[in-house]
């Protein structure tokens, strides 16, 4: 039978793999870097500071369908706080316990409103009301989108959290049982007081090791996929390093946008070409001491920073620091070529500084220990563009080429963490199986007829 090729050997590619290899399905992962991972990476430097390339935050569910929950620590809290005006407000009920915010929620909650909000702008005011949409979710949006948020699907808005019973079950379930309980952190499975945050021994990255060493010899590291060869509307080959495998199907993890650009024989997707992702900057600052922001992670709506978000790891995860020290990471929207994107790493690191003791007080100067490395990563986060929806939608039931799939976040051009990324791709596993179960069936039914004529 001929192999199946999955483009990317990240957390997608990894599990797509290692599903289809439980079914007994034979696989080749082609990996187009020199290491698995891809944004799930993580690096320790001389000093002792441990950095993770995408994802911080993952659940003991996801750690035990791995197999790695044996080499995770539980993370005993999690936070996130909103800052608006020099006012720390921590996520989601603080900002309802102001009464302007409130006000604002409350008169937007009685007004009826006539059929789906238009945008991502109107959706906000009407969840939220006026003074906290303006304040608070429409910079944020505009901030990691890049684009006007009247100009935004609301379907940007399934991305945020449960309703605000549910919310409070969570908080009270963390805070009985001491572990930073997952609220709002998966859409696809139900959330509970038995799933909650843990961190891998050694990084993200270790997540990924036991399916993996299942894999061993089916992973090819250097070798972009080139082509996805397609003959009469079906995947048939893979073009690696100039040469043609024939394949049965074809998972591909790459962006959407390039997606189309590797398909040889159909033109089906074209209409993805034109799909954005939001370029970021990631700029790590070392600090002494620890618990330098509200909590773990911080938003800031304002437009006048260069960042809209900072996290502190080790709030949350100590063992991320030395003792006595900590990291913070600020996540900066850009776009490529830019004068963010071209700006110096001193420059960014400076910005982000001064930011941040404009912030949370200037105290923090005396504190600063130096720049711990910045990444800049040209695709981010998905730009929902309201003009992209029914592409988007269309994509997400299939790619329209038979024995193509396009799987994670990139593939699925979809806001999900890691956990949601997971089930997702064994949920999709289950139609390639049936594809290629199915192709075998017609393979082996040509075979004998021509076995019988003979
Ligand atoms: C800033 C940020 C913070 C995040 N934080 C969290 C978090 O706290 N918790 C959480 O759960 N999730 C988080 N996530 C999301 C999480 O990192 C991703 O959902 C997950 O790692 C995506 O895995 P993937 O396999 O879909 O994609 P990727 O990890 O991008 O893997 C795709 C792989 O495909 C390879 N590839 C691409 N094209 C080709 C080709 N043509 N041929 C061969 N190989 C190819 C790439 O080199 C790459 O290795 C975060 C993401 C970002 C960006």
């Amino acid at each position: 039978m001929k192999p199946i090729a999955v483009l990317g050997a990240g957390l997608a590619g990894l599990t797509a793999a290692d599903e289809l290899r439980r079914r007994g399905l034979p696989v080749i992962v082609f990996e187009a870097g020199r290491a698995v991972g891809g944004m799930a990476a993580s690096f320790k430097d001389e000093e002792g500071f441990s950095y993770d390339y995408g994802a911080h935050f993952i659940s003991n569910r996801l750690a035990r369908a791995l197999g790695s929950e044996s080499i995770c620590r539980t993370v005993r809290h999690y936070g996130e706080a909103v800052t608006v005006n020099g006012r720390n407000y921590s996520h989601p009920f603080g900002l309802m316990l102001d009464p302007h915010f409130l006000a604002g929620a409350v008169a937007a909650r009685m007004t009826r409103h006539e059929g789906r909000a238009p945008h991502a702008a109107a959706l906000f005011r009407r969840l939220y009301g006026e003074p906290m949409a303006e304040a608070v979710a429409i910079p944020l949006v505009e901030a990691w989108s890049g684009a006007p948020a009247d100009e935004l699907a609301p379907s940007v808005g399934e991305k945020f959290g449960n309703s605000v019973l549910k919310s409070l079950y969570l908080n009270a379930a963390a805070k009985v049982t001491k572990r930073a309980v997952c609220n709002g952190y998966t859409r696809t499975m139900p959330e509970g007081a038995g799933v909650y945050h843990v961190y891998p021994e050694g990084g993200i990255a270790k997540l990924l090791e036991p399916a993996l060493n299942r894999l061993s010899g089916s992973v090819r590291l250097e070798s972009p996929v080139e082509r996805v060869v397609v003959e009469r509307g079906r995947v048939a080959a893979v073009r690696v390093h100039g040469q043609d495998i024939p394949v049965s199907a074809a998972i591909s993890t790459a962006p959407v946008h390039v997606l189309p650009r590797l398909l040889e024989g159909s033109d089906a997707l074209d209409g993805l070409k034109g799909f954005r992702y939001r370029p970021m900057i990631f700029v790590n600052l070392r600090f002494l001491g620890r618990h330098l922001l509200p909590d773990t992670m911080a938003w800031v709506p304002d437009r006048k920073q260069t960042f809209f978000r900072v996290t502190e790891a080790p709030f949350s995860m100590p063992q991320l620091a030395p003792e006595g020290k900590t990291l913070l990471t600020f996540d900066i929207g850009c776009e490529v070529g830019d004068e963010r994107w071209t700006m110096s790493d001193e420059e960014l690191a400076k910005r982000c500084l001064d930011g941040l003791c404009e912030i949370y007080g200037e105290h923090l100067r005396a504190s600063y220990l130096g720049a711990g490395g910045t990444i800049r990563t040209p695709v981010s986060y998905p730009v929902y563009l309201s003009k992209y929806e029914d592409e988007r939608q269309r994509f997400s039931r299939s790619t329209g080429v038979e024995g193509l799939w396009s799987i994670g976040r990139n593939g699925e051009f979809a806001h999900i963490l890691m956990e949601d990324v997971y089930w997702r791709t064994i949920h999709r596993m289950e139609d390639v199986a049936r594809y290629v179960g199915g192709e075998t069936m017609v393979e082996a039914r040509a075979t004998g007829t021509q076995a019988i004529a003979a």
